[in-house]
């Protein structure tokens, strides 16, 4: 398949950030040539790029992506409470059915929205790796450890079932196999070496939640008289392999130790913000030594939205709130951290991340004709800040156009409603407010 996107403002975030006003050319999943100049050829997929942007696709680095499903249910909770009351006794009950309705409705949102690869850790990690091979996606996708087993696996289960997986995904061009045990509050020391060995021995990223809250830093510390980060470390799960969900509850020292390591953050700020977690990624730290933090929406129970754009602008506006300062997490910083610094967390630097030629095609128009992004002075300014998910026109992955427009070109978007609808309602038991003509819940 070939592609060629004419007349387009085109921000590479190569090195220099370079902005070129001209055509981009894709020829199968490679960027063949990105130029000022008119590419004069024949192409499968022609897109007039005129009054639209193109950017590297965005990364998210942290979901649970099948919680698509849980969106909405259980709102205004303390996290513990919702954990333990809504989310837990659901996801008993999960099986394939549920989570393959649940990411296909995941991915349909993330295509929509501009997000070209994803950092997922979930149960049925299989499934999710078809459905989104299918669809076209990238994923970065971490078989789940837990001591007290998964909806899918019982605990003895989990090791073999861990490297079947590894083995049948490791040769993958969309999907890139992980290790993701939860954390250090639901699984012991040896269940996290035992990941680090299997992690060392396929050399795999390692994704695991890490310091969320306050209430968890205090648990790990009175079972081990350690901190979360300490533990990891002893465990040796703290490498240049490692992305580490949340942060919120890091001490300085802790930040240069995550720097020294080389590991990478996925700050995850509105669902921090939703559930509550009170503690703040200190970015402008973790810059000054030097670690590399990108941005998650981490599940839509806790988002409640797969939306990269919304995540953006929290972090922006997060950190100069909270630090008194609207000069700290400025719109380019926050750009690098969806696109580079994403790119860098998952070892793909060499391939995605950054629009230049001999990279892999991921890469998201979005449309600036709105009156929202009128005028337009600075294009990153407006990216971060005014910039709607809606807006995005089309979603490119490895070259291929997975939307168009209106259109989805991998995946049936009344269908995947459809079926997530009622699958959702199998879950819960809950007809939801499109269940009936006459919805009988207050809140509808
Ligand atoms: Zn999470």
């Amino acid at each position: 398949m070939s592609v060629i996107i004419k007349n387009t403002l085109i921000l590479t975030q190569d090195d220099k950030r370079r902005r070129i006003k001209g055509d981009i050319y894709i020829e199968d999943n490679i960027i063949r040539e990105v130029s000022a100049k008119p590419i004069d050829v024949e192409a499968d997929f022609k897109i007039d790029g005129r009054g639209k942007v193109t950017i590297p696709g965005l990364i998210n680095l942290h979901t649970h992506i099948p919680m698509t499903l849980l969106r909405g249910y259980g709102d205004d909770m303390v996290l513990e409470e919702w954990l333990r009351n809504r989310i837990w006794p659901v996801e008993r009950k999960l099986d394939r059915d549920s989570v393959s309705a649940g990411t296909d409705l995941g991915l349909l949102e993330m295509i929509s929205t501009g997000t070209t690869s994803f950092a997922d850790m979930y149960f049925f990690e299989d499934t999710i790796a078809e459905r989104t091979r299918k669809a076209g996606l990238r994923g970065f996708l971490g078989f789940s450890f837990l001591d007290f087993g998964t909806p899918e696996y019982r605990f003895d289960e989990l090791f073999p079932r861990c490297e079947d997986f590894v083995r049948r995904w490791k040769d993958d061009g969309l999907i890139t196999p992980t290790i993701a045990p939860h954390s250090t509050y639901t699984c012991s020391p040896e269940t996290l070496e035992r990941c680090a060995d299997i992690a060392d021995r396929h050399d795999l990223l390692i994704q695991v939640h890490c310091s969320e809250t306050q209430h968890e830093v205090h648990d790990v510390w009175r079972r081990y008289k350690a901190r979360p980060l300490e533990v990891l470390r002893k465990a040796g799960l703290l490498n240049d392999r490692t992305i580490l969900a949340h942060c919120g509850w890091i001490t300085k020292g802790e930040v240069r130790e995550i720097a020294r390591h080389g590991a990478s953050i996925s700050h995850n700020p509105v669902s921090n913000m939703k559930l509550a977690t009170g503690g703040f990624t200190p970015l402008p730290e973790l810059f000054k030594e030097g670690a590399n933090v990108g941005i998650g929406t981490d599940g839509p129970a806790s988002n409640n939205t797969l939306d990269m754009f919304e995540s953006m602008k929290f972090v922006a506006l997060l950190h100069k709130h909270h630090r008194w300062d609207p000069c700290v997490a400025k719109a380019q910083e926050v750009l690098d951290m969806a696109t580079i610094h994403g790119a860098k967390a998952l070892h793909a630097f060499d391939r995605i991340g950054s629009i230049e030629e001999g990279k892999l095609a991921d890469l998201v128009v979005i449309d600036f004709k709105k009156p929202h992004l009128t005028p337009c002075y600075d294009v990153v300014s407006h990216l971060i800040y005014a910039c709607r998910s809606l807006d995005v026109y089309a979603t490119i992955v490895d070259g291929k156009v997975l939307m168009l427009g209106d259109d989805f070109l991998t995946l049936d978007k009344d269908e995947v409603m459809e079926r997530s609808r009622r699958e959702a309602e199998r879950l819960t038991g809950e007809i939801g407010c499109w269940g009936s003509s006459v919805s009988s819940s207050p809140s509808c």
